[in-house]
């Protein structure tokens, strides 16, 4: 059975949890450096504040060995703040936190808070999904080795590149399961 880590340090880790315990995996905080000790065979980044989450990964000392982790392989799982922590670029921004993902991202690009809204779009040429946005990251520009899961009026909004697959949108909090199930089969 796979083991899921979901980086909980702040945002909507706990609605990733439930989802991937619904699926049959099993999930785990990473709260603290140790918390990485125990092998394991996904990581999911939730949705929150960039900012703080990429300040608290630095302060708690698990950037880098989460870094490490990643660009290993291990198969990966970003939503919203997620995909911001994951892309190479951030649009006018000097900042760049796990920088592994060949995007490049406008923070707060659809919305405010009261500006989130919902809709819905194909994965892959499939199912219809719903997409939940919240003060959403718009991916801007994309490398040739990304490729699109998911576009929604001729934006990318689901995209991924070897073992990372990142969203916009909040796949955790819609009933929708087909984005973690693509994720989880890639942890087995
Ligand atoms: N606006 C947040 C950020 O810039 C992302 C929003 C979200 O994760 N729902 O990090």
């Amino acid at each position: 059975m796979s083991r899921i880590g979901v980086l909980a340090l702040q945002g909507a880790f706990i609605e990733h949890e439930r989802r991937v315990a619904e699926l049959g995996a099993t999930p785990f905080e990473i709260r603290e450096r140790h918390d990485l000790d125990a092998p394991f065979d996904g990581l999911i980044l939730p949705g929150g504040e960039s900012t703080v989450q990429g300040k608290l990964l630095r302060e708690l000392g698990l950037f880098e060995p989460v870094r490490e982790k990643i660009v290993a392989g291990l198969p990966t799982f970003g939503t919203c703040a997620g995909l911001i922590l994951l892309a190479k670029t951030i649009k006018d921004d000097p900042t760049v936190h796990f920088g592994v993902l060949d995007v490049t991202v406008e923070r707060n690009s659809y919305g405010r808070q009261l500006g989130s809204f919902h809709a819905d779009a194909p994965l892959m040429n499939g199912p219809v999904i719903p997409l939940s946005f919240i003060r959403a990251p718009k991916i801007t520009a994309l490398g040739d080795k990304v490729e699109t899961l998911v576009v929604l009026d001729g934006t990318p909004v689901a995209v991924r590149q070897d073992n990372v697959i990142a969203a916009a949108f909040h796949p955790e909090l819609d009933a929708d399961t087909n984005l973690h199930r693509l994720f989880l089969s890639r942890c087995d």
